[in-house]
């Protein structure tokens, strides 16, 4: 059997999760049963997208809600879950501001149930996607619901059969400006970039778009110099080792994954789910992978101090965040110093990784 990273310590969760789309963490029970209850048939259904019709406001709830169950069983703590809410409105519904806002809201809902009963804090970022016509109905519901829940926008490219012509951040196009306008009014940004595409995709999400943080950005390693400015700058890099693979993003054949070079170097980089539906894999089975790769708990430790450090919270409540892995980390490590039977072993390497992974 493979060995795995520590497991979740249930009384006292601390990860933080920030590129998981919350279209694509529906359980696959859930999918069942709804689309069972509705009469409708799964044969045919290509992607989610597909399933659109299985959608309605209590359905919602309920997928926003099981989403923090499925967290907490992974060990989050706060989480930013990413939705189109364009693509959650029922097919027959129009795209009107008014509909959109329910979604948000019956999705609010679903986490503040979530919340409460499974202690995971969760944040709305709203998805646009490049072409896709909704950046700007998706900037008025960044704006509308600021201090209710969204806390940022991000973009993704519509997946394109045609790789010749695929760009996952154009030079120009509506997205541009609206993302600038995001900025001026001071709303978090991210943007998918340099997953399957070059570097000089997060190239322009961070000149162009001014993203804070970039979605995967694996191939900033083709480019050294860029690379070694987002060190420098300590740009946020929200990896998402399975889902790395499954997409192709990054070759099975690659020597060294891209996360792996990311710690090495002390990025500022995360770990994240993206889609578990499509995946298969929740967020334990990403840190079990990276640990048989030689990743340490003070790498994680690290990765989930620069998740806390980088979230789009509101400062206040980013640093009391902070505060609370801190304390978790700091207490943790103590009571293993003490268990000689975990996978992880307070030695005096550790400690001093430890250290590393604090400060
Ligand atoms: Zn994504």
């Amino acid at each position: 059997m493979f060995p795995t990273s520590r497991q979740v310590d249930h009384a006292q969760l601390s990860r933080v999760e920030l590129h998981v789309h919350l279209d694509g963490s529906l359980r696959h029970e859930t999918i069942w049963e709804l689309a069972k209850k509705k009469g409708l048939s799964l044969a045919g259904c290509e992607t989610l997208q597909d399933l659109r019709d299985i959608g309605d406001l209590q359905a919602i709830e309920r997928i926003a809600y099981e989403f923090c169950e499925d967290e907490a069983r992974n060990g989050v703590t706060y989480v930013e879950a990413r939705y189109s809410p364009h693509f959650l409105l029922p097919l027959d519904v129009p795209p009107t501001f008014e509909a959109l806002c329910e979604v948000v809201r019956a999705v609010d809902r679903g986490f503040a149930r979530g919340e409460n009963d499974h202690r995971v804090k969760a944040r709305h970022v709203l998805c646009t996607l490049v072409g896709a016509d909704m950046a700007r109905d998706v900037l008025k519901l960044c704006e509308h619901f600021r201090g209710e829940g969204v806390v940022g926008i991000d973009m993704a490219a519509l997946a394109k059969e045609d790789f010749s012509t695929y760009e996952e951040v154009k030079e120009e196009c509506d997205e541009v400006q609206i993302f600038q306008e995001a900025r001026r009014l001071g709303i978090h940004r991210t943007v998918h970039a340099g997953e399957s595409g070059p570097a000089e995709m997060v190239r322009r999400a961070l000149e162009i778009y001014g993203a804070e943080r970039i979605g995967h950005g694996y191939h900033v390693l083709d480019d050294l110099q860029l690379y070694s400015k987002c060190l420098k700058e300590k740009t946020h890099l929200e990896t998402c080792p399975i889902s790395s693979f499954l997409t192709g993003s990054v070759p099975l054949s690659v020597e060294k994954h891209p996360v792996v070079r990311f710690a090495e170097d002390d990025a500022n980089y995360s770990i994240s789910t993206d889609d578990p539906t499509i995946t298969g894999a929740y967020l334990q089975e990403n840190y079990d992978l990276l640990w048989r790769w030689g990743m340490s708990e003070a790498h994680f430790t690290r990765a989930n101090l620069n998740a806390a450090e980088s979230c789009f919270l509101p400062e206040h409540e980013k640093r009391q965040l902070v505060k609370q892995l801190k304390n978790i980390f700091v207490d943790g490590n103590s009571k293993e110093e003490a268990t000689q039977d975990l996978p992880f072993k307070a030695t005096a390497h550790t400690r001093l990784d430890l250290t590393y992974a604090l400060n």
